[in-house]
């Protein structure tokens, strides 16, 4: 007898397909493969080894083979905890750190355990809007605009809050500095206001500083120093340390929210248990911020910057709409200025804008609707990360200290800025 698949599908997962950043990694791939040359801004992974120390450390605990406790290895909580005090000034209690496989999957459960509204802000990273439909939560979008620099503002955030007329509804408000899609980052005062009227509604904070220690001005503010008691901070070793495939995210939680974390533990007993042993062990070494790690950072920082800002001026110089970086390794833009002379090719969404992008030029970037935009508004986002990190941290080193700039990113990055010229030259021939 044979089923046919989609019938035996939960509702919930129908319509899903593979998240859109790992689809266009095995697109770009497949396209070189073929042997067409490909500008590779679509994945959002960092371009940067992980140091050195942190990889020797992994070797010496290859050994390690105990199932370790749900929670997380107490030393490494107890270095997470450290770290957020020495790089944020937030205190946390080690035993209110979670260690997880991923930040990714920290989200997801929380987003299954926790019974209540989840505000979101649009555009959005990938993943929180199919991780709210697989679990089938409701999730309220806070839609953001360009000239707003794509942020939340406290008037808008206290219009979600008494859409509905329940103060007491609980909620977590998602909000992710340095930002991806958008490269953009809070300032302190801005934090401080939304802090004011999460704190006044009780809306539990999810802040996703993934990226915190990649602001380029190394500036980075969490919003946990305004609303200590209900902010929870999403970290974990994917950007700043270069170990997306390690899996390895943590949540510090304020104690008032122990009973949150515990809820998260009891999920995760009975799903991946714990991390993998040698991998906690190792990331000690990485939270520790010794002094190779803090200079490692540094001239990240450095190199994200000077590629950052030398992509944003060939762009904007050619006419999108764009803000220049802050943080991380993306830009998103807006070809808006460019609506009518796209709409005479056809070109009426995000995805088909990709699409030509990818077709005629060879530059692979996301549509703006994989992160929650309107399927008409002509945006997309760009990782600026197709180099060769491991030789341009090097050649950073060289460099005497201060920032970088364009000719340092030409020489040493010349995919990102080559296929930054090719977006330009489209533009300007449609
Ligand atoms: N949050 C943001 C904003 C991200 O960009 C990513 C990864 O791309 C994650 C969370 C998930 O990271 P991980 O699961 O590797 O910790």
């Amino acid at each position: 007898m044979s089923h046919p698949p989609p019938v035996s599908l939960n509702l919930n997962i129908r319509g899903l397909g593979i998240s859109a950043t790992l689809e266009i990694q095995q697109r770009c791939a497949e396209l070189r493969r073929q042997g067409r040359e490909v500008f590779n801004f679509g994945l959002g992974q960092s371009p940067f080894p992980v140091p050195q120390s942190v990889v020797e450390a992994l070797r010496r605990h290859a050994d390690k083979k105990a199932y370790l406790p749900v929670h997380g290895l107490p030393e490494l909580r107890e270095a997470v905890a450290e770290c957020h005090r020495s790089r944020d000034g937030v205190d946390i209690r080690p035993d209110c750190v979670l260690v997880g496989p991923g930040s990714k999957e920290l989200m997801f459960l929380l987003q299954l355990v926790f019974y209540g509204e989840i505000l979101i802000r649009t555009p959005c990273w990938v993943s929180y809007l199919p991780q709210a439909q697989i679990i089938g939560r409701r999730v309220s979008r806070l839609h953001t605009t360009f000239d707003d620099h794509w942020k939340v503002r406290p008037e808008a955030l206290l219009r979600a809050i008494e859409l509905v007329h329940d103060d007491d509804r609980p909620r977590i408000l998602v909000l992710n500095y340095p930002d991806n899609p958008t490269g953009l980052a809070y300032s302190a005062d801005e934090l401080r206001e939304l802090a004011e009227v999460a704190q006044r509604f009780g809306v539990i904070v999810l802040s996703d500083e993934i990226y915190g220690p990649l602001h380029h001005r190394n500036a980075h503010v969490s919003i946990a120093r305004y609303y200590p008691e209900g902010t929870i901070i999403s970290s974990g070793l994917s950007k700043w340390c270069g170990a997306g495939g390690w899996r390895l995210g943590t949540f510090a939680f304020p104690p008032d929210l122990r009973w949150l974390m515990d809820a998260l533990a009891a999920a995760a007993s009975e799903t991946y248990t714990s991390v993998s042993a040698p991998i906690q062990y190792a990331a000690i070494r990485a939270f520790e911020d010794g002094p190779d790690i803090l200079a490692y950072l540094r001239d990240a920082r450095r190199v994200l910057a000077a590629v950052g800002e030398a992509s944003y001026a060939i762009l904007s110089e050619a006419g999108l709409r764009l803000h220049p970086p802050q943080g991380a390794f993306y830009l998103f833009l807006d070809f808006s200025p460019f609506a009518e002379r796209l709409a005479a090719r056809g070109i009426r969404n995000s995805a088909t804008l990709c699409e030509h992008l990818l077709e005629q030029i060879g530059v692979a970037v996301l549509p703006g609707s994989a992160f929650v935009r309107p399927r008409s508004e002509l945006t997309c986002r760009l990782a600026y990360v197709d180099f060769d990190g491991a030789a341009v941290l090097k050649a950073a080193a060289a460099q005497p200290d201060g920032p970088l700039d364009a000719a340092f990113a030409a020489q040493h990055c010349p995919n990102v800025i080559e296929g930054c010229r090719r977006i330009a030259a489209w533009v300007g021939r449609l």
